[in-house]
């Protein structure tokens, strides 16, 4: 087992790192940025070190100041989080040159995976269902058109190189298709510094599911049955659960089946996400792995009883998946809430500032992962999640029930957040029923609404 983990993140995750380490007997180092100084992960790890200004990519990004921060700790290995550089294949690779392991899977995993692209090919070659399109990335405009013509309107223009829900463009038609092509590429470059991008049928109703999948380095990939992540705005998720209501045991295993053949295609260690699109009629699509720890991950945990972090770590440090999950089956219902600093009613601004009364709920089944306190200030600089709140419940109506309970005596001050606007997304009779799909929020405007 390593002796010292420095932690690449910041937030919520940072925090939940820590945690896992504590639990495991290791040693942990937190980095910051000058806007988070009086951040809790700093206070939690062992040691800290300030890596630079604030601007991510002075400080959280800063490749060579994290691997200095480990080597003048003294951390033997690297966990990266989510975002930031948790994807990032040059960093595992620094990771690996400077003897310091990167905790997650190797560099060419990600760069097969993180490429779009050859991950829609890996997938296809492995005999999973991908999404109708084009076979790779198009750069012809008159040759892209053809493509799209012969997979049928509408269609998704995405970024190879795409990822958070950034680097799509629809297409309703042909005469609409030339200009979101070069609108895509251009925002592909802009974004991703490579312009490749592909096409993809438009589904009209997904839901979005995905697989939680683990990998360890005695060549054993196993999977930890599906979340829902349906409810979305702006192809990002809000609200996630498990099991799903529209997964069956049958349909659970065949998903399941497929995320674990990909993963041991190129011989997986570590978490994994593949992503799937199930469409109206029961099929459903491979539409991209993610190679890291992922933001919804603890409403799996509550169904499964397993630490999927202190997992990774120890799958990192060379130990074998300690876990068994009897034919994939999970126990009870979690949902998860995101709960950001953003004005839900004024297309959901950014809401910096300091929080004045910080009170989580509790109770049975009740988890609040967050690194917020009374007399936090939310930095303008990052990404605005301020808390999950996690519930688990022998019933998804009683999971739904807590969920209420659980937004209902949240108290946050200080700042605007989407508390209000998430307890009236659960009370909306779509999702009570469990029937919703990524166009839900679209079609409900009035949920954006004040009252
Ligand atoms: P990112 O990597 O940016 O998260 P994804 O490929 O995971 O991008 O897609 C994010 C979301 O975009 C999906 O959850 C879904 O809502 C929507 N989406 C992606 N591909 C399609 C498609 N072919 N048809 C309909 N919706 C799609």
């Amino acid at each position: 087992m390593f002796t010292k983990v420095l932690i690449a993140n910041r937030g919520e995750i940072a925090l939940r790192v820590i945690r896992a380490c504590r639990e495991l007997g290791v040693a942990t180092v937190a980095v910051y940025s000058e806007a988070d100084r009086e951040s809790l992960h700093v206070r939690f790890a062992d040691d800290d070190v300030c890596i630079g200004p604030a601007p991510a990519r002075l400080s959280y990004l800063r490749i060579p100041a994290l691997i200095a921060a480990a080597e003048i700790t003294g951390a033997d290995a690297i966990h990266p989080g989510y975002g930031f550089l948790a994807e990032n294949a040059e960093f595992a690779e620094t990771c690996a040159a400077s003897a310091v392991t990167f905790i997650g899977p190797t560099a060419d995993q990600i760069r097969k995976m993180g490429d779009k692209v050859s991950a829609r090919t890996l997938a296809a070659e492995a005999g999973i269902p991908v999404v109708p399109g084009s076979k790779g990335a198009v750069e012809d405009p008159a040759e892209a058109r053809r493509v799209a013509e012969g997979i049928g309107f509408p269609v998704l223009i995405k970024a190879a190189a795409g990822g958070g829900g950034k680097g799509m463009r629809v297409a309703l038609d042909a005469e609409s298709f030339s200009r979101a092509f070069q609108l895509a590429r251009n925002e592909a470059l802009a974004a991703f510094g490579n312009a490749e991008v592909y096409i993809e049928k438009y589904l009209a109703r997904p839901r979005h599911v995905e697989i939680q999948i683990m990998g360890d380095q005695h060549g054993r990939v196993m999977h930890l049955g599906e979340r829902d992540c349906s409810v979305q705005r702006r192809h990002q998720k809000l609200i996630e659960e498990s099991p799903s209501p529209a997964v069956d045991q049958a349909l659970r295993d065949r998903m399941g089946d497929d995320a674990v053949r990909l993963a041991d295609r190129i011989g997986y260690v570590g978490a994994g996400t593949v992503e799937f699109l199930l469409d109206e009629d029961g099929s459903y699509y491979f539409m991209e792995m993610n190679t890291r720890i992922q933001v919804e991950h603890p409403v799996t945990e509550m169904v499964t009883n397993f630490d999927l972090v202190k997992e990774q770590i120890r799958v990192a440090a060379g130990e074998p998946l300690q876990f068994e999950i009897k034919g994939g089956r999970v126990r009870g219902h979690a949902i998860e809430c995101r709960v950001n600093a953003e004005d839900p009613y004024r297309n959901f601004q950014p809401s910096p500032g300091t929080i004045t009364t910080y009170h989580p709920p509790g109770g049975p089944g009740v988890r609040v992962d967050t690194h917020i306190y009374a007399g936090y200030t939310v930095p303008p600089y990052y990404d605005s999640l301020l808390a999950k709140v996690i519930v688990h419940g022998n019933t998804r109506e009683e999971a739904l029930a807590r969920m209420h309970q659980a937004l209902d005596s949240f108290i946050i001050e200080g700042v605007t957040t989407t508390i209000p606007f998430l307890r009236r997304v659960i009370e909306h009779p779509d999702f009570v029923a469990g029937q919703v799909d990524t166009k839900f929020l679209e079609r409900n405007p009035d949920l954006f609404k004040a009252e």
